[in-house]
């Protein structure tokens, strides 16, 4: 597979980067006010019952470790909360090997530290928010594993001779499944965590279009990907969870809003690059939406595929340029423009 993967070429590696996220092709829609749906919300409950005072983000697996597998079917109340839901793929016998036991939620190691990360980068988009008035909240949970009926759905797509493998493929069939569960309403954010390292198609990942933000398409939220056994597999857990953190985060920005801070639309330009040194190391650390492309576009240029939707480094929040630089390391702040128009796409529509 390694080398059926590596033989396609350069064109096929380029597709086989992160793929179909914020290129100018993507549906984006604005407006759609959250659907209402009464009801409750496990988590929002907890939430409520805690009664954390201003932007409080609370740790799925911390918050919702009571969880049945029943409760995951239960749909979720339209609200002001940034809500997104982690949904682990199936892990390969090989990849089993040293990733530990699965939790109750059927987590991972490699499923737990991305949605931390998730979680970790909404906590300090939601100080940054705080500190410019504007009062958020956010949750961060397991939705459960992904059903066999999932794979049933890519045995039709390879029946009605559909690439089963092609990201979109992949995307619909997560969408129906969270339409069979019921659970696809408001603007949740819901991140599949996938296994897939020789899936040049799947790339690191992507939104499904059309619901390329969370209110982009009414009371269906978002659904979007990230490949987490390409990044395990070619890179390293650092961009294991900035891939998830920029999945996740491209459903929470529009064009509106990154035009305004950024200049250009395009949710990567809102990543920064930034030159440090490191004992006798010239390094450039990658902010989360700027993973994947801020190195040069040639096979391990920074991570070891590069993405294929917009960029520009001249258009970066900040790049310090490649020229010298011994190593890529990976931050999982968020930049500055990053912040500001999560700030102002959070203040726009889900405030
Ligand atoms: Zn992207």
């Amino acid at each position: 597979m390694v080398v059926a993967w590596l033989a396609v070429g350069r064109a096929a590696i380029h597709s086989a980067a992160e793929t179909a996220m914020t290129d100018p092709g993507r549906p984006d829609s604005e407006g759609g006010a959250p659907s209402s749906d009464a009801t409750p919300d496990p988590a929002i409950t907890r939430r409520a019952l805690l009664g954390g005072a201003g932007a409080t983000v609370l740790s799925a697996l911390g918050a919702t470790t009571s969880l049945t597998a029943a409760s995951w079917n239960q749909a979720e109340p339209a609200s002001a909360t940034v809500h997104v839901r982690v949904y682990p793929g199936p892990m390969p016998v090989t990849a089993r090997l040293g990733a530990g036991r699965p939790d109750e939620n059927g987590l991972f190691s490699v499923h737990r530290d991305a949605l931390e990360a998730v979680e970790g980068a909404l906590e300090g988009a939601l100080t940054y928010a705080g500190e410019r008035g504007v009062d958020l909240d956010a949750v961060v949970e397991p939705g459960g594993p992904v059903a066999a009926s999932f794979f049933s759905r890519l045995e039709t797509a390879v029946r009605e001779r559909r690439n089963p493998s092609a990201q979109e493929t992949v995307l619909d069939a997560f969408r129906d499944e969270l339409r069979e569960r019921e659970v696809l309403s408001g603007t949740t954010c819901h991140l599949l965590l996938w296994w897939n390292p020789f899936n040049y198609d799947l790339g690191y990942g992507g939104t499904r279009s059309p619901n390329g933000h969370v209110t982009a398409v009414d009371g269906e939220g978002s659904q979007t990907v990230a490949n987490v056994g390409a990044t395990e597999f070619w890179d390293s857990r650092a961009v294991t969870r900035n891939i998830a953190i920029h999945e996740t985060l491209h459903t929470f920005l529009s064009r509106d809003v990154v035009s305004e801070v950024v200049g250009s639309g395009c949710d990567h330009d809102l990543g920064s690059a930034i030159r440090r040194e490191e004992g006798d190391e010239t390094v450039l650390e990658i902010s989360p939406m700027a993973t994947a492309y801020a190195g040069p576009d040639e096979f391990g240029g920074g991570t070891r595929f590069h993405g294929t939707g917009c960029y520009d480094h001249d258009s970066f929040s900040r790049h310090d340029g490649t020229d010298d630089v011994d190593r890529f390391v990976y931050t999982t702040d968020l930049s500055e423009a990053t912040l500001e128009a999560l700030t102002r796409y959070l203040e726009r529509h889900l405030g």
